[in-house]
Formats: structure tokens, C-alpha cells, sequence
């Protein structure tokens, strides 16, 4: 097996032109368990580790711009005041030996619908900064899933970023698994209310072929916070209008039975993780929980 070393984006998009077969490394959380368990055996490894620019993250255009190599540790430690959801989400991932490891790159490069990045993205507006020798192009995160473990990255393509509008208002995550840490979830949800812009944005994560979006509850919810004019009156939302919020999301999945758990727990779950995540996320708003 071929070992490729690039130490700097231009080589890394280069050597991915050359050698569109070489599968890209960051922590190696997935990659390592696929060639330990002989799933894959790739001619050629693309070590993305020593790719500075990978690495960083940055204000832009109002939000983050944040670097495919940044690992969960480092979205929890450096991140959480911009984008509460994606940390929220990073503390969920693994054990802390996989947080140090692991990167947001790699969890978009696995393309998993179980990703636990992917809902956050999805709520918060999110795009992925995809490049390759010839040109960058940004993708909507609801347009990069294709399928289960496929996504828009094309084989001479490197993912260099995400792209995601700075938190203007209380974001959530809430994940069911069989136990508390070093679990894959059975199902996810995100929620982004973007009070600047009366906004709501979900994402629902390992309850269909891809994360998704439960854009009808969207609507209603941002229907109901409007006429009501609640984001600046910040009164209560009415238990009738989570339990509504709660059926919608559930409406928009689109589940499977397997070994993790049926496709009738899953709408149930999250049912109830829409539900929790819009009353912590109220009561974020309305300044009742510190
Ligand atoms: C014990 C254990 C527990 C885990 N727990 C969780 C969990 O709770 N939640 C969760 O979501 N995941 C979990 N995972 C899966 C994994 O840790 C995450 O998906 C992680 O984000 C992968 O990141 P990585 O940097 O290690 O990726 P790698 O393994 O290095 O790469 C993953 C995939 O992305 C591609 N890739 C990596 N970087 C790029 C790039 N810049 N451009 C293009 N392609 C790229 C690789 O080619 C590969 O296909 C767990 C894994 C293990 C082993």
C-alpha cells in the first residue's frame, strides 16, 4: 500500500488528481477500522494529517468557516460559543480518545446517516466546502447525502470545510442510543432556532438512506412563532405546539428496522427528541435555564 504524504492543500488536491483511487486519512477512527476488519485494501492512502489549512478554522461572512481536520475535542474546546449544536453534538461522538482523533471531515468523508455532525449541519444552513486541483465549490449540507455512506465528493475531490452561520439563537442535539457513551446512534435530531431571522432549521439523523430535514415542522413552527409573535414577546409555546412539532418531525423520517433498533422506536424516539430538544431550546430563548 502506497503512503502519500502531502504537507500542504495544493500537494494534497494534486496528489487527489493524480491518484483519484487513494483513499484520504484524517484521524483514521473510520478508515482504521475498515482495513483492520479487511472491508477495504486501497492501493494508495492520502495522509491528510499534515495539511495545515485542513486544520484551522476562521471567521467569514458572518460565521465559521471551519476546516475539515478540526477534531471533535477541538469543536468542543475552541467552538462552543459560535455553534453550540455542532458541540453539543461533538460531546456525544465516542470516547475521548475518538474525540481527539476524529474530525468533522472524516464524519462528512463516511457520509454515514448515523454521522452525528450531520443533523447540526443540516439545521444550521450549513454548506461543505468541497475542492479539487481544478476549482472550490460549496455544497448545501442537505445536498450533500446522496445515499446511505454517499455523498456529492467526487473522487478527485477533497473536503476542505464547512461553512456554518454563526448560532442567533438557542441550537440542541439529543441522541438515543443503547448507552450513554462509545455508541452509534439508533436515532438523532438537531434543532437551530435562529431568532434573528425567525427562523427554524432540524435535522434528523440515522431514521432514513440520509440525514434529513423535517421541513413541514419547520414551517409550522416558525408559522406558530411568528403569528403569535413569541421570539420577541418570548412567551411559553404551548405543550398542544411541541407535541405537534414532535408528530411533524417524526412524519419526515424515514426509518428502516435493523440491528439497532425498528423503524417504529425510531418515529417514537423522535417524536420525543423533537419534542425535549424545542422545550430546552424555548427555554434557552427565554433565558430560564443557565
Ligand atoms: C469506537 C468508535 C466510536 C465512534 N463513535 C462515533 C459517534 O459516537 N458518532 C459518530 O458520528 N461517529 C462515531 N465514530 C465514527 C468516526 O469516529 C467518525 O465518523 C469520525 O468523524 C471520522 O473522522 P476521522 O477523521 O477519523 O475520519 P477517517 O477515518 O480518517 O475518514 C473517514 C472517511 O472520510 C474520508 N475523509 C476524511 N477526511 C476527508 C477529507 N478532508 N476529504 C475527503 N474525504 C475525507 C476518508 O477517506 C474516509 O472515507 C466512532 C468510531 C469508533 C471507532
Amino acid at each position: 500500500m502506497e503512503f502519500l504524504q502531502p504537507r500542504s492543500l495544493p500537494d494534497a488536491l494534486a496528489a487527489k488528481a493524480e491518484r483519484p483511487e487513494a483513499v484520504p486519512i484524517a484521524g483514521g477512527t473510520d478508515v482504521m477500522v475498515e482495513l483492520n476488519f479487511d472491508r477495504r485494501r486501497p492501493e494508495a492512502v492520502l495522509d491528510l494529517t499534515r495539511v495545515p489549512e485542513l486544520a484551522a478554522w476562521d471567521r467569514s461572512d458572518g460565521g465559521l468557516r471551519v476546516g475539515a481536520g478540526v477534531t471533535y475535542t477541538r469543536a468542543i474546546d475552541e467552538l462552543a460559543g459560535d455553534l453550540p449544536g455542532l458541540a453539543i453534538a461533538a460531546r456525544t461522538v465516542g470516547s475521548p480518545q475518538i474525540r481527539n482523533r476524529g474530525t468533522i471531515g472524516g464524519n462528512l468523508g463516511s457520509a454515514s446517516p448515523a454521522g452525528d455532525c450531520h443533523p447540526v449541519l443540516l439545521a444550521t444552513g450549513a454548506e461543505v466546502e468541497l475542492a479539487s486541483s481544478s476549482g472550490t465549490r460549496r455544497v448545501p449540507a442537505d445536498e450533500f447525502f446522496t445515499g446511505p455512506k454517499q455523498s456529492a465528493l467526487q473522487p478527485d475531490e477533497l473536503i476542505c470545510a464547512v461553512h456554518v452561520p454563526a448560532a442567533s439563537g438557542p441550537q440542541q442535539f439529543a441522541k438515543i442510543g443503547t448507552r450513554n457513551a462509545m455508541v452509534i446512534a439508533v436515532c438523532s435530531f438537531a434543532l437551530a432556532l435562529d431568532a434573528e431571522h425567525g427562523r427554524v432549521g432540524t435535522g434528523i439523523g440515522s431514521a432514513g438512506p440520509t440525514p434529513l430535514r423535517a421541513r413541514e415542522a419547520e414551517r409550522f413552527l416558525e408559522g406558530v412563532l411568528d403569528s403569535e409573535g413569541l421570539w420577541g414577546s418570548r412567551g411559553p409555546v404551548g405543550e398542544a405546539v411541541a407535541a405537534r412539532f414532535g408528530e411533524l418531525v417524526a412524519a419526515a423520517a424515514r426509518p428502516i428496522d435493523d440491528v439497532r433498533g425498528t423503524a417504529d422506536y425510531r418515529v417514537h424516539a423522535l417524536r420525543v427528541l423533537a419534542r425535549r430538544t424545542l422545550t430546552w431550546a424555548w427555554a434557552d430563548h427565554r433565558g430560564e435555564r443557565s
